[in-house]
Protein backbone atom coordinates (compact mmCIF):
# COMPACT_ATOMS: atom_id res chain seq x y z
CA UNK A 1 0.00 0.00 0.00
CA UNK A 2 1.38 3.62 -0.77
CA UNK A 3 2.51 5.73 1.89
CA UNK A 4 0.01 8.20 3.21
CA UNK A 5 2.46 10.89 2.91
CA UNK A 6 5.00 10.73 -0.08
CA UNK A 7 7.21 13.18 -2.32
CA UNK A 8 6.30 13.30 -6.38
CA UNK A 9 7.57 14.93 -8.85
CA UNK A 10 5.89 18.19 -10.07
CA UNK A 11 6.54 17.37 -13.92
CA UNK A 12 2.65 15.64 -14.92
CA UNK A 13 4.41 13.76 -17.40
CA UNK A 14 6.84 12.30 -15.07
CA UNK A 15 4.74 12.19 -11.61
CA UNK A 16 7.46 9.98 -9.89
CA UNK A 17 7.01 9.54 -6.14
CA UNK A 18 9.80 8.69 -3.51
CA UNK A 19 9.44 8.20 0.11
CA UNK A 20 9.24 10.92 3.07
CA UNK A 21 12.31 9.27 4.40
CA UNK A 22 14.62 10.49 1.42
CA UNK A 23 16.76 13.68 0.47
CA UNK A 24 16.59 14.61 -2.36
CA UNK A 25 16.97 18.05 -3.77
CA UNK A 26 15.50 17.11 -7.37
CA UNK A 27 13.70 14.38 -9.09
CA UNK A 28 15.84 11.53 -9.52
CA UNK A 29 14.36 10.43 -12.70
CA UNK A 30 13.83 14.01 -14.29
CA UNK A 31 15.62 16.19 -12.33
CA UNK A 32 12.28 18.54 -11.73
CA UNK A 33 11.32 19.42 -7.91
CA UNK A 34 10.00 18.02 -5.75
CA UNK A 35 6.39 17.88 -3.88
CA UNK A 36 4.84 16.83 -0.39
CA UNK A 37 2.13 15.29 -1.08
CA UNK A 38 -0.47 13.99 1.25
CA UNK A 39 -3.24 11.10 1.06
CA UNK A 40 -5.92 13.11 2.88
CA UNK A 41 -8.16 10.61 3.31
CA UNK A 42 -5.47 8.75 5.32
CA UNK A 43 -4.41 11.56 7.53
CA UNK A 44 -6.79 13.53 10.58
CA UNK A 45 -7.78 16.98 8.52
CA UNK A 46 -9.95 19.27 10.97
CA UNK A 47 -13.57 19.90 8.60
CA UNK A 48 -13.27 23.34 9.40
CA UNK A 49 -10.45 26.30 9.68
CA UNK A 50 -12.03 27.32 13.22
CA UNK A 51 -10.86 24.44 14.69
CA UNK A 52 -7.47 25.41 14.88
CA UNK A 53 -8.15 28.42 16.61
CA UNK A 54 -8.88 25.84 20.08
CA UNK A 55 -5.28 25.89 20.34
CA UNK A 56 -4.50 29.29 21.44
CA UNK A 57 -5.94 28.15 24.70
CA UNK A 58 -2.85 25.64 24.91
CA UNK A 59 -0.25 28.23 23.80
CA UNK A 60 1.85 26.92 27.00
CA UNK A 61 2.95 24.27 25.09
CA UNK A 62 5.62 24.74 21.93
CA UNK A 63 3.55 23.25 18.91
CA UNK A 64 0.69 24.77 19.88
CA UNK A 65 1.97 27.97 20.37
CA UNK A 66 3.97 27.79 17.12
CA UNK A 67 2.74 29.43 14.36
CA UNK A 68 3.58 26.95 12.24
CA UNK A 69 3.03 23.43 14.53
CA UNK A 70 -0.35 24.41 15.43
CA UNK A 71 -1.73 24.17 12.06
CA UNK A 72 0.25 20.46 11.66
CA UNK A 73 -2.17 18.86 10.35
CA UNK A 74 -2.04 20.72 7.07
CA UNK A 75 2.08 19.67 6.78
CA UNK A 76 1.72 16.41 8.49
CA UNK A 77 4.92 14.43 7.60
CA UNK A 78 6.47 13.83 10.81
CA UNK A 79 6.58 13.52 14.27
CA UNK A 80 6.20 15.50 17.21
CA UNK A 81 9.37 14.43 18.61
CA UNK A 82 11.02 15.54 15.48
CA UNK A 83 9.27 18.97 15.69
CA UNK A 84 11.51 21.57 15.96
CA UNK A 85 10.54 25.52 17.08
CA UNK A 86 11.44 28.29 18.36
CA UNK A 87 7.99 30.25 18.69
CA UNK A 88 8.23 31.34 15.01
CA UNK A 89 5.06 32.61 13.41
CA UNK A 90 3.81 35.08 16.01
CA UNK A 91 3.45 37.87 13.05
CA UNK A 92 0.64 40.16 12.30
CA UNK A 93 -1.49 40.84 9.92
CA UNK A 94 -3.39 44.05 10.41
CA UNK A 95 -5.16 46.92 8.39
CA UNK A 96 -2.96 50.23 7.35
CA UNK A 97 -4.83 53.05 6.05
CA UNK A 98 -1.49 55.13 5.51
CA UNK A 99 -0.22 52.60 3.41
CA UNK A 100 -3.51 51.65 1.33
CA UNK A 101 -3.80 54.99 0.82
CA UNK A 102 -0.41 55.19 -0.50
CA UNK A 103 -1.00 52.26 -2.81
CA UNK A 104 -4.09 53.83 -3.95
CA UNK A 105 -6.29 50.94 -2.28
CA UNK A 106 -9.28 52.22 0.06
CA UNK A 107 -8.47 52.89 3.76
CA UNK A 108 -9.64 49.72 5.07
CA UNK A 109 -8.89 47.62 2.16
CA UNK A 110 -4.90 46.84 2.65
CA UNK A 111 -3.32 44.43 5.26
CA UNK A 112 -0.17 44.19 6.12
CA UNK A 113 1.18 40.23 7.06
CA UNK A 114 4.46 41.59 8.85
CA UNK A 115 7.00 38.48 8.70
CA UNK A 116 9.32 40.67 10.36
CA UNK A 117 8.56 39.44 13.74
CA UNK A 118 9.86 35.94 13.38
CA UNK A 119 12.70 34.80 15.37
CA UNK A 120 15.17 35.72 12.71
CA UNK A 121 13.15 38.67 11.39
CA UNK A 122 12.29 36.99 8.28
CA UNK A 123 9.39 34.56 6.95
CA UNK A 124 12.23 31.83 6.07
CA UNK A 125 12.03 30.59 9.61
CA UNK A 126 8.50 29.61 8.92
CA UNK A 127 10.17 26.89 6.40
CA UNK A 128 12.84 26.49 8.01
CA UNK A 129 11.10 24.83 10.95
CA UNK A 130 9.46 22.26 8.75
CA UNK A 131 12.99 21.41 6.91
CA UNK A 132 14.94 21.26 10.20
CA UNK A 133 11.86 19.18 11.52
CA UNK A 134 12.41 16.34 8.73
CA UNK A 135 16.64 17.00 9.18
CA UNK A 136 15.97 15.68 12.57
CA UNK A 137 14.02 12.91 11.45
CA UNK A 138 16.09 11.55 8.43
CA UNK A 139 19.01 11.67 11.35
CA UNK A 140 21.12 14.59 9.20
CA UNK A 141 24.22 16.29 11.03
CA UNK A 142 25.26 19.29 9.11
CA UNK A 143 22.93 21.82 6.95
CA UNK A 144 23.74 24.17 3.99
CA UNK A 145 22.63 26.85 1.92
CA UNK A 146 23.22 29.28 -0.46
CA UNK A 147 21.53 32.63 0.57
CA UNK A 148 21.04 36.14 -0.43
CA UNK A 149 21.05 36.27 3.52
CA UNK A 150 17.94 35.88 5.37
CA UNK A 151 18.17 31.82 4.56
CA UNK A 152 21.46 31.74 6.16
CA UNK A 153 20.29 33.83 9.16
CA UNK A 154 17.50 31.57 9.67
CA UNK A 155 19.20 28.46 9.32
CA UNK A 156 21.82 29.31 11.15
CA UNK A 157 19.91 30.29 14.03
CA UNK A 158 18.13 27.49 13.92
CA UNK A 159 20.84 25.07 13.57
CA UNK A 160 22.27 26.31 16.50
CA UNK A 161 19.18 25.57 18.22
CA UNK A 162 18.98 21.86 17.34
CA UNK A 163 22.94 21.48 17.65
CA UNK A 164 23.62 20.72 13.73
CA UNK A 165 26.62 21.94 12.02
CA UNK A 166 25.39 25.15 9.87
CA UNK A 167 27.53 26.33 6.62
CA UNK A 168 25.84 28.55 4.52
CA UNK A 169 26.88 30.17 0.98
CA UNK A 170 26.86 34.04 0.35
CA UNK A 171 28.25 36.24 -2.66
CA UNK A 172 30.95 38.10 -1.40
CA UNK A 173 30.02 41.65 -0.82
CA UNK A 174 26.42 40.71 -1.92
CA UNK A 175 24.82 40.49 1.89
CA UNK A 176 22.97 42.65 3.81
CA UNK A 177 24.96 43.49 6.69
CA UNK A 178 22.43 42.33 9.46
CA UNK A 179 21.95 39.01 7.58
CA UNK A 180 25.66 38.42 8.13
CA UNK A 181 25.49 39.11 11.51
CA UNK A 182 23.27 36.97 12.47
CA UNK A 183 24.53 33.90 10.90
CA UNK A 184 27.99 34.97 11.80
CA UNK A 185 26.64 35.42 15.76
CA UNK A 186 24.91 31.91 15.56
CA UNK A 187 28.16 30.39 14.75
CA UNK A 188 27.70 28.97 10.85
CA UNK A 189 30.30 28.71 9.20
CA UNK A 190 30.03 30.95 6.17
CA UNK A 191 31.54 30.66 3.14
CA UNK A 192 32.14 33.68 1.03
CA UNK A 193 31.99 32.60 -2.74
CA UNK A 194 33.51 34.66 -5.08
CA UNK A 195 29.88 35.27 -7.12
CA UNK A 196 26.60 36.08 -6.92
CA UNK A 197 23.63 34.39 -5.64
CA UNK A 198 22.96 31.89 -8.66
CA UNK A 199 26.31 30.82 -8.34
CA UNK A 200 26.47 30.05 -5.08
CA UNK A 201 22.81 28.17 -5.35
CA UNK A 202 24.60 26.12 -7.98
CA UNK A 203 28.02 25.30 -5.57
CA UNK A 204 25.93 24.69 -2.68
CA UNK A 205 23.93 22.04 -4.53
CA UNK A 206 27.23 20.04 -5.90
CA UNK A 207 28.81 20.42 -2.42
CA UNK A 208 25.77 19.16 -0.57
CA UNK A 209 26.24 15.77 -2.69
CA UNK A 210 29.56 15.67 -2.27
CA UNK A 211 29.67 15.96 1.09
CA UNK A 212 26.38 14.84 2.53
CA UNK A 213 25.00 18.24 3.76
CA UNK A 214 21.64 18.43 4.07
CA UNK A 215 20.25 21.22 1.61
CA UNK A 216 18.03 23.84 3.45
CA UNK A 217 17.55 25.79 0.22
CA UNK A 218 13.54 26.30 -1.44
CA UNK A 219 14.24 23.14 -3.61
CA UNK A 220 13.62 21.22 -0.89
CA UNK A 221 9.96 20.68 -0.07
CA UNK A 222 9.82 20.31 3.20
CA UNK A 223 10.80 23.70 3.80
CA UNK A 224 8.04 25.03 1.50
CA UNK A 225 5.54 22.99 3.41
CA UNK A 226 6.69 25.55 6.43
CA UNK A 227 5.70 28.67 4.69
CA UNK A 228 2.55 27.19 3.52
CA UNK A 229 1.64 28.42 7.19
CA UNK A 230 2.05 32.24 6.53
CA UNK A 231 -1.03 31.94 4.35
CA UNK A 232 -2.84 29.74 6.94
CA UNK A 233 -2.49 33.00 9.87
CA UNK A 234 -3.36 35.49 6.93
CA UNK A 235 -6.89 33.53 6.75
CA UNK A 236 -6.84 33.30 10.64
CA UNK A 237 -6.52 37.22 10.40
CA UNK A 238 -8.95 37.57 8.37
CA UNK A 239 -11.29 35.67 10.39
CA UNK A 240 -11.03 32.84 7.70
CA UNK A 241 -12.18 34.73 4.97
CA UNK A 242 -10.43 34.61 1.73
CA UNK A 243 -9.14 37.93 0.11
CA UNK A 244 -8.98 39.15 -3.23
CA UNK A 245 -5.46 39.25 -3.50
CA UNK A 246 -1.98 38.01 -2.43
CA UNK A 247 0.66 39.99 -3.40
CA UNK A 248 4.49 38.94 -2.38
CA UNK A 249 8.05 39.91 -3.65
CA UNK A 250 9.65 37.34 -5.97
CA UNK A 251 12.72 35.63 -5.82
CA UNK A 252 13.52 32.48 -5.39
CA UNK A 253 10.18 31.71 -5.54
CA UNK A 254 9.88 29.32 -2.88
CA UNK A 255 7.11 31.81 -1.06
CA UNK A 256 4.77 32.26 -3.57
CA UNK A 257 5.08 28.55 -4.69
CA UNK A 258 4.48 27.55 -0.73
CA UNK A 259 1.69 30.00 -1.19
CA UNK A 260 -0.01 28.52 -4.22
CA UNK A 261 -0.13 25.24 -2.94
CA UNK A 262 -1.54 26.09 0.41
CA UNK A 263 -4.49 27.76 -1.27
CA UNK A 264 -4.91 24.49 -3.71
CA UNK A 265 -4.59 22.53 -0.70
CA UNK A 266 -7.38 24.04 1.35
CA UNK A 267 -9.31 24.35 -1.37
CA UNK A 268 -8.98 20.42 -1.76
CA UNK A 269 -9.80 19.65 1.20
CA UNK A 270 -12.95 21.80 1.40
CA UNK A 271 -11.94 24.22 3.86
CA UNK A 272 -11.66 27.34 1.62
CA UNK A 273 -14.43 28.01 -1.35
CA UNK A 274 -11.95 30.20 -3.14
CA UNK A 275 -9.03 30.70 -4.01
CA UNK A 276 -7.17 34.33 -4.06
CA UNK A 277 -5.63 35.42 -6.72
CA UNK A 278 -2.02 36.21 -6.26
CA UNK A 279 0.97 38.73 -7.68
CA UNK A 280 4.01 37.96 -7.60
CA UNK A 281 6.42 41.29 -7.45
CA UNK A 282 9.96 41.17 -8.66
CA UNK A 283 12.56 44.26 -9.11
CA UNK A 284 13.03 45.30 -12.58
CA UNK A 285 16.79 44.19 -11.70
CA UNK A 286 15.75 40.57 -10.91
CA UNK A 287 12.96 40.35 -13.65
CA UNK A 288 13.05 36.50 -14.68
CA UNK A 289 10.29 35.76 -13.73
CA UNK A 290 8.30 38.80 -15.71
CA UNK A 291 10.08 37.80 -18.38
CA UNK A 292 9.41 34.09 -18.39
CA UNK A 293 5.55 34.71 -18.08
CA UNK A 294 4.74 38.38 -19.59
CA UNK A 295 6.83 38.44 -22.25
CA UNK A 296 7.46 34.78 -23.06
CA UNK A 297 3.60 33.38 -21.45
CA UNK A 298 4.59 30.64 -20.08
CA UNK A 299 2.14 29.05 -17.61
CA UNK A 300 2.08 25.70 -15.89
CA UNK A 301 0.11 23.99 -18.36
CA UNK A 302 -1.68 21.58 -15.43
CA UNK A 303 2.54 20.04 -15.61
CA UNK A 304 2.99 19.82 -18.82
CA UNK A 305 4.80 22.93 -19.11
CA UNK A 306 7.47 24.00 -21.65
CA UNK A 307 10.91 23.01 -19.77
CA UNK A 308 12.80 23.95 -22.98
CA UNK A 309 11.74 27.51 -22.50
CA UNK A 310 13.39 28.09 -19.03
CA UNK A 311 16.60 26.12 -19.73
CA UNK A 312 17.04 28.84 -22.72
CA UNK A 313 16.29 31.50 -20.86
CA UNK A 314 19.35 30.33 -18.73
CA UNK A 315 21.26 29.88 -21.31
CA UNK A 316 20.16 33.55 -22.67
CA UNK A 317 21.49 34.56 -19.09
CA UNK A 318 24.88 32.72 -19.89
CA UNK A 319 25.34 34.15 -23.13
CA UNK A 320 24.63 37.85 -23.08
CA UNK A 321 25.77 37.58 -19.60
CA UNK A 322 23.10 38.81 -17.35
CA UNK A 323 23.20 38.99 -13.88
CA UNK A 324 20.54 40.22 -11.15
CA UNK A 325 21.13 43.59 -9.51
CA UNK A 326 18.85 45.41 -7.41
CA UNK A 327 19.06 47.05 -4.16
CA UNK A 328 16.36 44.62 -2.78
CA UNK A 329 19.37 41.94 -1.94
CA UNK A 330 16.89 39.52 -1.00
CA UNK A 331 15.49 38.76 -4.21
CA UNK A 332 18.40 39.57 -6.36
CA UNK A 333 18.08 36.44 -7.84
CA UNK A 334 18.11 35.43 -12.11
CA UNK A 335 17.48 32.09 -12.19
CA UNK A 336 14.64 31.08 -9.15
CA UNK A 337 15.08 27.90 -8.77
CA UNK A 338 11.07 27.29 -8.07
CA UNK A 339 10.26 28.93 -11.25
CA UNK A 340 8.14 26.13 -12.10
CA UNK A 341 6.13 25.78 -8.84
CA UNK A 342 5.52 29.33 -8.91
CA UNK A 343 4.22 28.76 -12.56
CA UNK A 344 1.81 26.70 -11.14
CA UNK A 345 0.52 29.07 -7.99
CA UNK A 346 0.07 31.75 -10.73
CA UNK A 347 -1.89 29.17 -12.42
CA UNK A 348 -4.22 27.98 -9.24
CA UNK A 349 -4.44 31.72 -8.03
CA UNK A 350 -4.85 33.15 -11.32
CA UNK A 351 -2.23 35.20 -10.54
CA UNK A 352 -0.33 38.11 -12.11
CA UNK A 353 3.96 39.32 -12.30
CA UNK A 354 4.80 42.77 -11.91
CA UNK A 355 8.86 44.22 -12.20
CA UNK A 356 9.15 47.64 -10.08
CA UNK A 357 12.43 49.51 -10.13
CA UNK A 358 14.32 50.25 -7.17
CA UNK A 359 13.02 53.75 -6.77
CA UNK A 360 9.49 52.39 -6.47
CA UNK A 361 10.28 49.46 -4.20
CA UNK A 362 12.38 52.16 -2.01
CA UNK A 363 9.85 54.77 -1.60
CA UNK A 364 7.51 52.19 -0.40
CA UNK A 365 9.88 50.91 1.97
CA UNK A 366 9.79 54.51 3.39
CA UNK A 367 5.93 54.90 3.42
CA UNK A 368 6.03 51.34 4.98
CA UNK A 369 8.44 52.57 7.89
CA UNK A 370 6.84 56.06 8.08
CA UNK A 371 3.03 54.22 8.80
CA UNK A 372 4.71 52.20 11.72
CA UNK A 373 5.93 48.72 10.87
CA UNK A 374 9.35 48.96 8.74
CA UNK A 375 10.32 46.40 6.45
CA UNK A 376 13.37 45.53 4.39
CA UNK A 377 13.87 46.45 0.68
CA UNK A 378 13.13 43.42 -0.79
CA UNK A 379 9.49 43.21 1.02
CA UNK A 380 8.38 46.70 0.17
CA UNK A 381 8.11 45.22 -3.77
CA UNK A 382 4.86 44.29 -2.56
CA UNK A 383 3.57 47.49 -1.54
CA UNK A 384 5.10 49.19 -5.22
CA UNK A 385 3.75 46.29 -6.82
CA UNK A 386 0.14 46.84 -5.07
CA UNK A 387 0.54 50.96 -6.28
CA UNK A 388 1.15 49.76 -9.79
CA UNK A 389 -1.70 47.17 -10.12
CA UNK A 390 -4.06 49.57 -8.57
CA UNK A 391 -3.03 51.98 -11.32
CA UNK A 392 -2.88 49.55 -14.02
CA UNK A 393 -6.91 48.51 -12.71
CA UNK A 394 -5.76 45.51 -12.11
CA UNK A 395 -6.81 45.36 -8.54
CA UNK A 396 -9.50 47.11 -7.57
CA UNK A 397 -9.77 50.06 -5.61
CA UNK A 398 -12.26 48.20 -3.16
CA UNK A 399 -10.54 44.93 -3.18
CA UNK A 400 -9.54 43.01 -0.13
CA UNK A 401 -5.73 42.62 -0.44
CA UNK A 402 -2.53 41.45 1.78
CA UNK A 403 0.44 42.39 1.30
CA UNK A 404 3.32 40.04 2.45
CA UNK A 405 5.88 42.06 4.62
CA UNK A 406 8.57 38.90 4.26
CA UNK A 407 11.53 40.94 6.54
CA UNK A 408 12.59 43.16 9.42
CA UNK A 409 13.93 46.95 8.88
CA UNK A 410 17.03 45.93 10.67
CA UNK A 411 17.66 43.61 7.89
CA UNK A 412 20.03 46.07 6.17
CA UNK A 413 20.38 49.46 7.49
CA UNK A 414 22.42 50.32 4.85
CA UNK A 415 20.20 50.35 2.26
CA UNK A 416 17.98 52.61 4.52
CA UNK A 417 20.37 55.34 5.58
CA UNK A 418 21.51 55.44 2.21
CA UNK A 419 18.15 56.34 1.14
CA UNK A 420 17.25 58.74 3.66
CA UNK A 421 20.56 60.32 3.39
CA UNK A 422 21.92 59.91 -0.12
CA UNK A 423 25.38 58.27 1.60
CA UNK A 424 24.90 55.14 0.12
CA UNK A 425 27.47 52.04 0.50
CA UNK A 426 29.57 51.76 -3.01
CA UNK A 427 27.92 49.71 -5.91
CA UNK A 428 24.45 50.05 -3.44
CA UNK A 429 22.84 53.48 -5.28
CA UNK A 430 19.45 52.75 -5.65
CA UNK A 431 19.13 56.64 -7.57
CA UNK A 432 15.91 57.91 -8.05
CA UNK A 433 14.13 60.87 -6.74
CA UNK A 434 13.98 59.51 -3.14
CA UNK A 435 10.83 60.88 -2.49
CA UNK A 436 10.14 60.27 1.37
CA UNK A 437 13.99 60.67 2.30
CA UNK A 438 14.41 61.65 5.90
CA UNK A 439 17.45 63.77 6.37
CA UNK A 440 19.23 63.86 9.53
CA UNK A 441 20.13 67.55 10.25
CA UNK A 442 23.56 67.99 11.23
CA UNK A 443 24.14 71.02 13.93
CA UNK A 444 26.55 72.40 16.23
CA UNK A 445 27.10 70.95 19.61
CA UNK A 446 25.36 74.57 20.99
CA UNK A 447 22.08 74.31 23.01
CA UNK A 448 21.29 78.07 20.99
CA UNK A 449 21.63 75.72 17.94
CA UNK A 450 19.88 73.02 18.76
CA UNK A 451 16.73 74.83 19.63
CA UNK A 452 16.51 76.70 16.45
CA UNK A 453 17.24 73.69 14.51
CA UNK A 454 14.12 71.83 16.49
CA UNK A 455 12.01 75.44 15.94
CA UNK A 456 12.72 75.03 12.37
CA UNK A 457 11.10 71.71 12.61
CA UNK A 458 8.02 73.23 12.38
CA UNK A 459 5.27 71.78 14.75
CA UNK A 460 4.99 68.27 13.24
CA UNK A 461 1.89 66.66 12.96
C1 LIG B 1 13.89 35.19 0.71
C2 LIG B 1 13.26 36.52 0.70
C3 LIG B 1 12.44 36.95 -0.35
C4 LIG B 1 12.22 36.12 -1.56
O1 LIG B 1 11.42 35.00 -1.30
P1 LIG B 1 11.39 33.78 -2.31
O2 LIG B 1 10.63 32.74 -1.60
O3 LIG B 1 12.83 33.39 -2.52
O4 LIG B 1 10.77 34.25 -3.56
C5 LIG B 1 11.83 38.18 -0.26
N1 LIG B 1 12.02 38.98 0.81
C6 LIG B 1 12.81 38.61 1.83
C7 LIG B 1 12.99 39.54 2.97
C8 LIG B 1 13.45 37.37 1.82
O5 LIG B 1 14.23 37.03 2.84
ZN1 LIG C 1 10.40 13.63 -12.32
Amino acid sequence: MAEAVYQQCIDARCGATYGIEQVLAACPACGDLLDVRYDWDRLPVPDSLRAFESRWASRDRPLDFSGVWRFRELLNFCDDRHKVTLGEGQTICQPNPAVAEYAGAARDGLFLQYEGLNPSGSFKDNGMVAAFSHARMVGARRVACASTGNTSASMALYAAHTGMQAIVFVGAGRIAFGKMAQALDYGAHTLEIEGDFDACMRQVKLAAERCGLYLMNSVNPFRLEGQKAIMYRVLEALHWEVPDWIIVPGGNLGNSSAFGKAFAELKELGLIDRIPRLAVINSTGADTLDRLVNQKHLTFNAGSYDRQAIAEDWQWQDQTERRASTIASAIEIARPVNAAKCLRALEVCNGVVRAVPDSEIMDAKAQVGRCGLGCEPASAASVAGLRRLIAEGVVGRNQRVVCVLTGHPLKDPDATVGYHTGRYKPGKDARGPRTFANRPVRVVDDIEQICQAIEGLGAGQ
